[in-house]
């Protein structure tokens, strides 16, 4: 018998149902414990008209904001007209569309000649079938994770991540994958990398040829914590000279949240194998793809399927977004001119506080505390003054900024002075 959870007070303020119905599991109506309703662009407003600046953004699934109306109009049209919602992966116009505009805005002129795999609809999924396509092709079984990865929850994914309390739950023994140091997981003082050069090239090292490595460009979950450029063309060099296939999960990072498209343009590399799900449709609907070289392509037909791997609504707002902020290269810029305004206000908010630095690229942008508790508490003040924002990092130390990239400058400043003053009320 174990006794009954204690409720911090807040969660008591939820309709009780949520306690008497939904399970123990749920988890970020405890930190944000109001009922929410409507929600434009990157404000929410909940049952009793109160309004949040949300700096979380579906932890990255909204990069054009919530109910954005461009894609929204899409939507609806596409709903009236009894276009094909449902359609398992049988051909649809709304597919047709969406690959042709994918190749065309994102895929040409990145020179990146990738297959395009919709599996299951969530971010797990689209990592499931890139392990699984990675063992096929090498015939190896072992995969190289990093250090504070965050890849999903489902077993295979799981083998991957890194939290312990998370490895937990899978209540199975998780095989088959090798964590090595993340950049600086040392703090600089050893070349980490070298450490993985050097087992991999050891007969001595213990370490079995791994069919690929992966890796996030930047940590979000594992708190935003930022590869250097150039630890990442070292280890796409490592990875080519030794065969291993590299992949990318860019399933927060990617859909420009960086700046670029995919968050690995910055180094330069192209990865074998890519993730993608959160933003991809643009909309906050359940989308993901897993994108190859066209040479790993050894499928056979069917041999990884599922009921929910081709959403319509989510091609037609996915399409409509790459039209909308992919054409050209302006968004990219923007990203990065308001991803600089974010990180020079969390400069001086960290200059002025003991232990407190930044951290982040493009606009995921974060403050870490060398107290930790600090994080969830400036999260919950800011919670109270109107502000969004979570925490993440193995002992929940960051607070993690994800606002929707479409984010005025006016609600970025709103949103950031909040965040000053949670972080000084908290420190006080
Ligand atoms: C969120 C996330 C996932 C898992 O996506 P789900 O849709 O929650 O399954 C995988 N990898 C990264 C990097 C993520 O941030």
């Amino acid at each position: 018998m174990t006794s009954a959870p204690i409720l911090s007070p807040s969660e008591t303020d939820l309709p009780e149902v949520y306690q008497s119905v939904e399970s123990e599991v749920r988890s970020y109506c405890r930190g944000w414990p109001t009922v929410m309703d409507h929600a434009q662009g990157s404000h929410i407003t909940d049952v009793d008209g109160r309004q949040y600046l949300d700096f979380f953004a579906g932890a990255g699934a909204l990069n054009y904001g919530h109910n954005n109306p461009v894609l929204k109009s899409a939507l609806i049209d596409y709903l009236t007209n009894d276009r094909i919602v449902h359609s398992l992966d049988i051909a649809t116009a709304a597919k047709t569309d969406f690959l042709t505009t994918f190749e065309e805005l994102i895929l040409k002129p990145r020179g990146l000649d990738y297959k395009v795999q919709f599996p299951g609809p969530t971010g797990a999924n689209a990592v499931e079938a890139a392990l699984k396509l990675a063992r096929k092709v090498t015939g190896r079984e072992s995969i190289i994770n990093f250090t504070n990865a965050f890849h999903g929850m489902t077993l295979g994914a799981l083998s991957v991540t890194g939290n312990s309390m998370k490895r937990a739950g899978a209540g199975i023994p998780l095989v088959h994958a090798t964590p090595m140091p993340y950049d600086n997981y040392f703090d600089g003082v050893t070349e980490d990398f070298h450490w993985f050069e050097r087992v991999l090239d050891d007969s001595g090292g213990g370490l079995n040829r791994p069919a690929a490595v992966i890796v996030e460009t930047v940590q979000g979950e594992g708190g935003v914590n930022v590869a250097r450029v150039e630890w990442l063309q070292a280890l796409a060099a490592l990875c080519r000279t030794r065969d291993i296939l590299l992949i990318v999960d860019d399933v927060q990072m990617g859909c420009g949240r960086t700046g670029p498209f995919f968050s690995f343009e910055v180094a330069g590399i192209k990865p074998d194998i890519v993730t993608l799900s959160k933003s991809i449709s643009g909309y906050g609907l359940p989308m993901a793809l897993t994108l190859f070289r066209s040479e790993l392509d050894v499928w056979a037909p069917g041999e990884h399927n599922g009921t929910f791997r081709g959403h319509n609504p989510a091609f037609v707002t996915a399409t409509k977004a790459l039209e909308t902020y992919w054409r050209t290269d302006e968004f990219n810029k923007e990203t990065m001119s308001k991803g600089e305004f974010v990180r020079t206000r969390l400069d001086s908010i960290a200059g002025s506080h003991e232990g407190v630095s930044a951290r982040g690229r493009g606009m995921v942008q974060a403050l870490k505390f060398e107290d930790a508790p600090a994080a969830n508490a400036v999260c919950g003040v800011a919670f109270e003054r109107g502000l969004l924002a979570e925490t993440s990092g193995p002992s929940d130390e960051v607070v993690k900024l994800l606002p929707p990239l479409t984010t005025s400058n006016a609600d970025l400043d709103a949103g950031l002075d909040i965040l000053a003053e949670a972080v000084a009320a908290t420190l006080a």
